[in-house]
C-alpha cells in the first residue's frame, strides 16, 4: 500500500527532524485553557486546578497493527482513541496529548502526514491539543506512542476499585463487533494474497470494519452519567474483552459478579457474522476486546436513572467475593469467567 505513493513522495531526511515536527505541529491552534504553551519550547507548559489524569500506550507495527489494511490516518486517529478512551474510563476530561514516532526510512513524508491528519482529526472531534512529543527514525517499521492527559475533580474520579455487591453492572453500546472487524479484514488479506485482482468485499461487514479500524471513545456517556447524575461506582474500558476487563474491576473491587448472557448487547451484523464465520457470538462478546465501550457499575438506586437508556444495558450484578466471577448461561447455566484476551482466541482458530 505505501508503495503505491512513491510517485510523488518526500523523503523525511529532506526535512529534518525540527522540520519534520514543524510541519506536522505548524496549524495547531490551542483550545484548552490549561494549555498554557504547547509545541515550540522545551517543553510544554500546563495549568490545572482540578486532579490530573495521565495515560500512555505504546503501538508497534506488526504487534498492534498491519499497515497491509490499516490506513494510516484510521491508525492515527485510532492511537488516540485508545489513550482518550482510558482518561474517560477515569469518569475525566481528555484535554492534552503528546504523540511521539519512530519511523523507518520507508515511509515517505506523505505517510506521515496521513498518519498526522487522523490524529488531528481526533483531536479536533475530541476537543483535545496536542501540545508536544517526539519523532525519531527507527530501523523498521512504525511505533507510536501517546499520552493522554485529562482533568477530573476529585470527588468525581471513578477507580476500578469501588464496585459493591449488588451494584448493577453496566455496558456501553455493543460488544464483539471490533475483533469480527480484524477477523474480516485478516481473510480478506489473504483473500488479496493468494489473488491480487480479487475486489475486497466488505459490504456485508462495514459496520464491523468500522469499528476495528475507527473505534470511537466514549466522551458522551461521560457527559450523559454527568446529565443522569450518576456516578459510577466503578469503571473500566474495555481494550482487552469484556471477561479480562470485568476481572480487572472484581479483583481491585474484591468482590464477584455474575454476568447474563442473554443480556449481551449484540449488533444484528456481529450475529450474522459469527453464524457465518461458526463462532460463538457469546465468546466474541467476551473475548473480542478493543471495543472501546465502557463498563462499569452503579448503585441500585441508580437503576431508575439509567433504565430504558438506548446507550447503556444492564449486563449482570456484583456479588460478594466468594460467590466467584460467572457467566450465567441461556440455559441458565454458571459457568465461571476466565481472562481470556483476544489473543487466547486467536488460538483457537
Ligand atoms: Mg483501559
Amino acid at each position: 500500500m505505501l508503495e503505491d505513493k512513491n510517485q510523488n513522495s518526500t523523503s523525511l531526511s529532506d526535512l529534518g527532524e525540527f522540520g519534520l515536527i514543524r510541519h506536522l505541529t505548524d496549524a495547531i491552534k490551542l483550545k484548552h485553557k490549561s494549555s498554557v504553551k504547547g509545541v515550540g519550547d522545551d517543553a510544554a507548559v500546563l495549568h490545572f486546578d482540578k486532579q490530573l489524569l495521565v495515560t500512555t500506550d505504546l503501538l508497534v507495527e506488526g504487534v498492534h497493527f498491519d499497515l497491509s489494511y490499516v490506513p494510516l490516518k484510521h491508525l492515527g486517529y485510532k492511537a488516540v482513541m485508545v489513550n482518550l478512551s482510558d482518561v474517560y474510563a477515569m469518569n475525566g476530561n481528555a484535554t492534552q496529548i503528546t504523540v511521539s514516532i519512530a519511523v523507518s526510512n520507508r515511509f515517505p513524508l506523505e505517510a506521515v502526514e496521513e498518519l498526522y491528519a487522523g490524529i488531528h482529526l481526533a483531536c479536533k472531534m475530541y476537543g483535545v491539543d496536542l501540545v508536544g512529543g517526539d519523532t525519531t527514525s527507527s530501523t523498521k517499521g512504525l511505533l507510536i506512542s501517546i499520552t493522554a492527559i485529562g482533568e477530573a475533580n476529585k470527588k468525581d474520579v471513578v477507580y476500578r476499585s469501588g464496585a459493591k455487591p449488588n451494584d448493577l453492572i453496566v455496558v456501553t453500546g455493543d460488544l464483539g463487533a471490533a475483533y469480527l472487524g480484524l477477523q474480516v479484514l485478516e481473510r480478506e488479506k489473504q483473500v488479496f494474497q493468494a489473488n491480487p485482482n480479487a475486489q475486497p468485499e466488505l459490504d456485508n461487514y462495514t459496520y464491523l470494519v468500522e469499528r476495528q479500524l475507527k473505534p470511537e471513545a466514549r466522551k458522551d456517556i461521560i457527559q450523559l452519567l454527568k446529565d443522569l447524575e450518576v456516578k459510577p461506582t466503578s469503571m473500566i474500558d474495555i481494550s482487552d474483552g469484556l471477561s479480562s476487563d470485568i476481572i480487572h474491576i472484581c479483583q481491585q473491587s474484591e468482590v464477584g459478579c455474575n454476568l447474563y448472557e442473554d443480556k449481551f448487547p449484540l449488533d444484528p451484523q456481529v450475529i450474522a457474522t459469527c453464524e457465518e464465520f461458526n463462532i460463538d457470538a457469546t465468546m466474541v462478546a467476551l473475548s473480542g476486546g478493543e471495543d472501546y465501550e465502557l463498563l462499569f457499575t452503579i448503585s441500585l438506586d441508580d437503576f431508575d436513572k439509567i433504565k430504558g437508556n438506548p446507550n447503556l444495558t444492564v449486563i449482570g450484578h456484583i456479588v460478594d467475593k466468594n460467590e466467584g466471577m460467572h457467566l450465567v448461561t441461556r440455559a441458565n447455566q454458571k459457568v465461571e469467567l476466565t481472562a481470556q484476551g483476544w489473543n487466547a482466541l486467536l488460538k483457537k482458530d
